[in-house]
């Protein structure tokens, strides 16, 4: 899919040395990493095995990522499924670690016996920042959704994250509210026990100035996996009213939507307090990960409310809200308070990638567009080799617009380095040295 042209391997070589700033990541450091010694387990960590599913693998996913299966007893059926799969985004992560981690072109059995001894181990600490030090991956805005223990331990003061780690604070849990449960778990936090929704904002502004002085660097949500992103701007009585209820009574719970009128209250209340404490807020917008979600409810054009009524907060719009891509390059030009965010988009369709990129160039002040995060939940390994795809696509959307006489190599250079490394610096207040290239 490279255009070869000499444009292209110009650009596509500078980037390779071009520092970067991954603006999305789930992985918690290296004690964290998944240590697995079979190869089928190990390359198929992440978004590919939706692939494999949606192939016709769901009943057979668990069992090829089971690391005690051996590979020959997994072979027949992943190598099916594989033949059926092996051409997406995804899949061509797990191509990128074979070929250059690995040195393995082709995929068979005998190649994935071969690598078993080779399998690399990051969950050593040292190993695990080298590795990110040759990719020249310099920060990483980590969103520890999966981690709940670990943000407790974090906003209590006794968890570190690794070094070049920033942490984003995870906002669903804190307006996703139904029972008096939650509250309680997020409220103990603070060692306090509120009576009112009054008390709980308190408490949420308390805990938001606490992740600040512990370095976060802006929040993120992603409520789209669980509700409609139409977030309304509900009278407080309403959400008085709901909340009061379950308060009342420990046994009570809220259903959806019945819930709606709250959640919307404490998520525009958190936008507030973003407002207030400079915070910029990260949203999913777009494709989910996993299968059978529905993609109506995600559509960043339902957020439309949401800018305009919070428009002195700072809003990066997630994964190219793939697959509506006017919608997003929309919002990034219509709103000063809107920033576009490449994060997961490179590998869920390179193609759309390129082609969006390009598309912002003539549209978006380049200023706005964040080039990389990769979204991955287990292993560096897999963000590297996304990395790579994302960086051929960067290089391949600004050599389309280098050889149509829109820009010259130098500026594609410069864009390059802005989305990769500038402009989330800027953005999320990283204090970098800015590039010039
Ligand atoms: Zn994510």
């Amino acid at each position: 899919m490279s255009p070869r042209s000499d444009t292209f391997e110009a650009l596509r070589s500078d980037l390779a040395d071009f520092p970067v700033i991954d603006t999305h990541e789930h992985t918690a450091g290296p004690e964290h990493y998944p240590r697995c010694d079979e190869p089928i387990a190990a390359l198929i960590q992440g978004y590919v095995r939706s692939d494999l599913v949606s192939a016709g693998g769901e009943g057979d996913v668990e069992m090829l990522a089971d690391c005690s299966v051996a590979t020959r007893k997994k072979w027949p059926i992943f190598r099916k499924l594989w033949a059926r799969t092996e051409h997406t985004g995804y899949a061509h992560v797990t191509k990128w670690i074979l070929k250059h981690q690995y040195g393995v072109e082709t995929l068979s059995l005998k190649a994935l016996e071969s690598i078993k001894p080779k399998l690399a181990d990051l969950s050593d600490p040292k190993g695990y920042e080298a590795y990110l030090d040759k990719h020249n991956i310099k920060c990483r805005l980590v969103d520890l959704v999966m981690f709940p223990q670990i943000r407790r331990d974090f906003l209590a003061g006794k968890h570190k994250l690794p070094p070049r780690d920033r942490l984003m604070i995870s906002l669903p849990e804190l307006h996703s509210i139904r029972s008096f449960e939650q509250i309680n778990e997020i409220t103990q936090r603070s060692g306090r026990c509120v009576t009112s929704l009054d008390e709980y904002l308190e408490v949420l502004g308390e805990q938001l100035d606490r992740y600040l002085k512990l370095a976060a660097a802006g929040a993120k949500d992603q409520s789209a996996y669980n509700r409609g992103i139409a977030y309304d701007n509900p009278p407080k009585a309403r959400a008085d009213e709901l909340f009061n209820r379950i308060i009342a009574d420990p046994r009570a719970s809220l259903g959806w939507p019945e819930a709606k009128p709250l959640d919307d209250f404490i998520f525009g209340a958190l936008m507030r307090l973003a407002r207030d404490k400079q915070i910029p807020i990260q949203l999913h917008t777009g494709h989910m990960a996993g299968i059978r979600n529905d993609i109506a409810k995600t559509r960043a054009v339902l957020l439309t409310k949401v800018l305009e009524l919070h428009r002195d907060v700072n809003f990066d719009l997630f994964h190219g809200n793939w697959p509506y891509a006017g919608d997003w390059l929309y919002l990034g030009k219509n709103y000063p308070n809107v920033h576009l965010d490449c994060c997961w988009v490179h590998i869920i369709d390179p193609r759309y990638a390129r082609r969006v990129l390009a598309d912002s160039l003539v549209t978006v002040p380049h200023s706005k567009i964040h080039g990389f995060g990769g979204d991955y939940l287990d292993s560096i390994m897999h963000a590297a080799g996304h990395l790579a795809i994302a960086k051929d696509n960067i290089a391949a959307a600004l050599t389309e617009m280098v050889d149509s006489g829109w820009m010259d190599a130098a500026q594609a250079r410069q864009v390059a380095a802005d989305w990769l490394f500038n402009n989330p610096n800027e953005f999320f207040k990283l204090g970098f040295e800015p590039i010039s290239v």
